[in-house]
């Protein structure tokens, strides 16, 4: 069976767990912690990283900073993952869907400014696929009426958007390390951001309330409980496995684009056939390979083929089901406009095997399986 994902390994991690252990200390913001975030500081040219135990508790973390009140909204894609609209919700918010683009599935910015209202505090674009949302535009609408922005980037770490690393464009950028991620350390993330004022509630809040960080940089002579708080640090165990990654984070980009390549290239003729369609990178994205999909037809087709592909020993999996269609979706948000590609697009769309020790070969196999099909040789 061809797995669609396994988690990455280097080599190097049980070394460096094991270099952890020998520190004597495993809670966080120990050695491996620190080297994760000063790596991520200079080659995303990012001001502030803190690593935290997911990418949900980032975002967590982003939506308590932007401190909304009850009733106040958000805006974002129906089409993502249900912790982007959680983290909001937990603060008491209302979620506003807006409609996305076809070709990215990501947010279509030209549809965000009909769903402000007096209400709206935040924009949450998601970068889906690590191909960047069209973040000019959506600063733009940012600043004209005064709302922050946090981005969602658990599958954008390492990916820019004219030059710029993902998550470092809006107030906030959310970053995962879950195993099924481009870099991971098992259940992991890290919250980034440029403004130094967010410095300190941020890592207050990390640390259960506490100024526990002041502490430990000496700031202090004893840490006391300052305010609200809750435990979003991760243990420095699992940032010894993500430096592991980091180290190699250019040859797990390098594999990964090979791979994004390969299925690009040896599917090409079912594209010109009009079978499926296959991504689209705007110009001013540089991705980061984080997953290859392709559309068909409709959702009819698509069970077919995923089927088929089962039968064949190839794990290939369909993604969101937009959150705006769910119970809570609808309990928590609504959905701003017309629904005219969420679902349609959602329905059609199918992911193929993608991990960084997925071996060429077995990659070759996946796009000649689906070369095969027979609905494709008609
Ligand atoms: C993976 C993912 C998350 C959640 O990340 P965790 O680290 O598992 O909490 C959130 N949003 C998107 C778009 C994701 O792909």
């Amino acid at each position: 069976m061809i797995d669609f994902n396994r988690p990455p390994f280097v080599g190097k991690e049980l070394d460096y767990i094991k270099e952890a252990i020998d520190y004597g200390k495993l809670c966080g913001d120990g050695e491996f912690t620190k080297r994760c975030s000063a790596w991520m500081r200079e080659k995303f040219q990012a001001k502030h990283v803190l690593l935290t135990t997911s990418c949900t508790h980032a975002l967590e973390m982003a939506a308590y900073l932007c401190d909304l009140q009850p009733g106040d909204e958000v805006i974002m894609p129906s089409y993502t993952f249900v912790s982007t609209a959680d983290a909001f919700v937990l603060r008491g918010a209302k979620i506003v869907f807006v409609d996305i683009h076809p070709e990215t599935m990501n947010i279509d910015e030209t549809k965000i400014e009909d769903a402000i209202t007096e209400k709206t505090r935040v924009i949450a674009p998601v970068h889906y696929a690590g191909v960047s949302c069209a973040m000019d535009e959506i600063m733009a609408i940012a600043k004209k009426y005064n709302l922050k922005v946090v981005e969602d980037a658990a599958q954008g770490v390492n990916a820019y958007y004219k030059g710029k690393a993902l998550g470092t464009i809006g107030d906030f950028g959310c970053y995962s390390f879950h195993e099924t991620k481009n870099y991971s350390m098992g259940e992991g993330g890290a919250l980034v951001f440029q403004k130094d004022e967010y410095q300190e509630p941020a890592e207050i809040l990390r640390e259960k309330g506490t100024d526990r960080s002041k502490f430990f940089r000496g700031q202090v002579d004893k840490y006391t409980w300052v305010n609200y708080g809750s435990s979003y640090l991760p243990s420095d165990m699992n940032a010894a496995y993500l430096w592991a990654e980091l180290e190699m984070a250019e040859e797990i980009d390098k594999k990964r684009h090979a791979i994004y390549d390969y299925y690009d290239a040896a599917l090409k003729p079912l594209a010109q056939a009009g079978y499926i369609e296959q991504p689209v990178v705007p110009d001013y994205a540089k991705h980061n390979a984080h997953m290859y999909f392709i559309k068909v037809k409709d959702l009819e087709t698509r069970t077919a083929l995923l089927k088929y592909l089962r039968e064949k020993g190839v794990l290939s999996v369909f993604h969101y089901i937009p959150l705006h269609s769910a119970a809570a979706g609808k309990k928590f948000g609504r959905f701003s406009g017309e629904d005219v590609y969420t679902t349609r697009e959602s329905e059609r769309l199918m992911r193929l095997p993608m991990f960084y020790n997925l071996e060429m070969k077995d990659a070759a196999y996946v796009a000649q399986c689906i070369l095969d099909y027979p609905a494709f040789n008609r």
